[in-house]
């Protein structure tokens, strides 16, 4: 399939909201150079706004390039007042940090004037009608959007969100499997998440350095629950969960930058492959963004590393972009059916790149 159906039109102008903090700075860092998308709005908490946006992130810019010359210069404007982004973009990334009620309102509150919003916050993952966006997995849940905008009388906008950051590392190695036809019904999941992951600046330097915190508040529910509704099916016009999977999960905090880690052992309902079958699909293994080249679609989501001491997060979490989801130690369980080690960069393919290429999707779908 052809690219160029796309490449030569108009950029889309893009808002930040939340463009001050971690996952922000990743949005206008990928979005530099992007062949679609241009930022032309940032916004943030009121203590942000008025200041330009290169004086707002002064000593707490966390990426490793200079900031953008072309967003250095804007003003960050108050996320909470809609009205300032009216005219300035075409719809926005999401990535908030506050109260959920207020998140969730705010997001609607840009839908209700027209302006796309394509998330990152986990307010709306449980609304009946709000898809949440793995591209490579349930691109077909973009169908719920008539009904959504239905749902609130929205003519242009609506919302979509992407999952939780740690889950992408053994969602879609899983779901490859299924996708063969190799159904797995349990999964014991325990992840070693990277600072990154808590926004900035997260949790103290003294609490971390020879440290590994158990607990990250919410964490383990959305593991547990959000790849239910990913693997979900709409009926009657709502997201229907899959039931036919039990997950449980472990989330601990470490003292990594980037990259979340997931040790995970899987179980098959019936039939289970060979370890050279598992490894085959997951090499093979590509769907719809492959296929209408995606700007930020990585050409193989899934990488299999041989080495028994891969993946590490400072070695594989860059792979093709930050996008791709790298996976190794594929082993016999001693109590399920396979064990595994998956990566995946947390505030790339995780938060930032995730959106972006979800956002990408709803472009070549006619949504954007
Ligand atoms: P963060 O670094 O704490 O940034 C939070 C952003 O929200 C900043 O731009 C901040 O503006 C803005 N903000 C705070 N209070 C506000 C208010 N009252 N009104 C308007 N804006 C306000 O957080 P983050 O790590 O980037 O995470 C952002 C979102 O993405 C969260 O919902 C998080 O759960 C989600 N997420 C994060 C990751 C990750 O790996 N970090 C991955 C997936 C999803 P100021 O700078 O002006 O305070």
């Amino acid at each position: 399939m052809e690219n160029a159906r796309w490449d030569n039109t108009e950029r889309s102008k893009v808002g930040i909201l939340g463009g001050t903090g971690m996952v922000g700075q990743m949005y206008i860092k990928l979005l530099e150079d992007h062949p679609w998308f241009e930022v032309s709005y940032v916004a943030a908490s009121p203590r942000s706004s008025g200041m330009k946006y290169s004086e707002a992130v002064e000593g707490r810019w966390h990426m490793q390039t200079r900031t953008p010359l072309k967003v250095a210069g804007l003003t960050v404007e108050d996320a909470n007042n809609v009205e300032k982004a009216l005219g300035k973009c075409d719809f926005v990334f999401s990535a908030l940090e506050l109260d959920k009620q207020a998140i969730r309102d705010l997001e609607n509150k840009y839908a209700e004037k027209d302006i796309p919003v394509v998330s990152n916050a986990s307010a709306h993952r449980w609304t009946d009608d709000v898809p949440v966006l793995v591209p490579e997995i349930n691109f077909n849940h973009l169908d719920m959007i008539p009904t959504q905008k239905q749902n609130h009388g929205w003519k242009k906008g609506f919302v979509v969100v992407k999952p939780n950051c740690s889950i992408q590392s053994y969602l879609l190695p899983i779901y490859a499997l299924e996708k063969y036809g190799f159904k797995v019904n349990r999964v014991l999941v325990t992840t070693l998440q990277a600072l990154s992951g808590a926004g900035y600046p997260g949790p103290s330097s003294f609490d971390m350095v020879d440290n590994v915190l158990p607990f990250i508040s919410g964490e383990e529910e959305k593991s547990e629950k959000e790849p239910l509704k990913i693997l979900g099916r709409i009926e009657k016009n709502r997201f229907v969960t899959y039931e036919s999977m039990r997950i449980s999960a472990h989330c601990n905090r470490v003292p990594v930058l980037d990259g979340h880690t997931a040790c995970v052992s899987i179980g098959f309902a019936e039939g289970k492959p060979s370890k050279e079958q598992v490894i085959r699909i997951w090499r093979e293994f590509n769907s719809l963004p492959q296929q209408l080249k995606l700007p930020s679609a990585p050409e193989h989501p899934i990488i299999y590393r041989e080495e028994e001491d891969r993946p590490q997060p400072r070695m594989d979490r860059d792979d093709d972009k930050g996008m791709a989801v790298t996976v190794g130690r594929l082993r016999e369980c001693n109590v399920l059916d396979f064990r595994f080690v998956g990566l995946s960069h947390n505030t790339i393919r995780g938060a930032a790149g995730g959106g972006i290429l979800n956002a990408e999707l709803l472009k070549a779908r006619g949504f954007l």
